[in-house]
């Protein structure tokens, strides 16, 4: 079976699944979206409502945000996979229970397997929380880290950015990271040398007065003449 297939079957699996409480309120299970070929996968923490009633990952006002993120990096959804930890919407949107995210970790694992991608984006703590367990997404975010023999970056979740101004920032200064981070073999390049102190600012030279055309002849004191410069 090929990868396109497989994650076809796993697809198929998730949208009759019923291992855990919030299939019960699901409009429709998402299970994720793009190509077989993807070298990229994004990884959220479960639907939201707009995901609910249409199937697919990050549809809404943090769809549009990640589609203006994955173009910082120069990249186009069509490029990357995108998934979620939990395969169907929590009620009211609140976090994932741990029970639950335990339940779904088989169709992600298999999702990650299937795909095999050269670097997985976590957006959000629970997503961090796959690979990382006790990693602080304050402090590692946007740097690249190999967990489990993959190559993970993790960022903060768009949608925390959209209600959280001070995360956005952070959010795109990340994604438009992310060309030097795989062009540089999976690590964070140098950082650029900083630039030379500045000098001292000198005093300004003395602004000599223009040559005329008949300089004044030296005036002639008691004590003798009295060299005048000019340039
Ligand atoms: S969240 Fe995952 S484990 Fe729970 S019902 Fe949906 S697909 Fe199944």
């Amino acid at each position: 079976m090929d990868t396109l297939e497989t994650l076809q079957q796993i697809a198929q699996s998730v949208a009759g699944c019923q291992k855990c409480p919030l299939h019960q309120k699901r409009i429709r299970a998402v299970p994720g979206e793009g190509p077989a070929s993807a070298e990229i996968m994004l990884i959220g923490e479960g639907p939201g409502r707009n995901e609910d009633e249409q199937g697919r990952p990050f549809v809404g006002n943090s769809g549009r945000f990640l589609t203006e993120l994955l173009a910082k990096a120069g990249l186009k959804r069509s490029d990357v996979f995108i998934c979620n930890v939990v395969k169907c919407r929590p009620p009211e949107n609140r976090d994932p229970e741990p029970a639950e995210i335990l339940a779904c970790r088989p169709y992600l694992e298999a999702q990650i397997t299937a795909l095999n991608p050269k670097v997985i984006i976590t957006l959000g703590r629970h997503s961090m929380g796959h690979f990382l367990s006790q990693a602080r997404i304050s402090v590692i975010h946007g740097r690249p880290v190999k967990a489990g023999g993959r190559l993970i970056i993790p960022m903060y979740h768009p949608a925390a950015a959209l209600h959280q101004p001070a995360l956005k920032d952070d959010l795109l200064a990340d994604f438009a990271r992310v060309p030097a981070i795989l062009a540089n073999g999976g690590t964070l390049p140098p950082e650029p040398a900083p630039a030379p102190a500045a000098l001292p600012a000198s005093p300004e030279p003395a602004i000599s007065p223009p040559p005329t055309a008949q300089p004044a002849l030296p005036e002639k004191k008691d004590e003798g003449l009295v060299q005048l410069t000019l340039f």
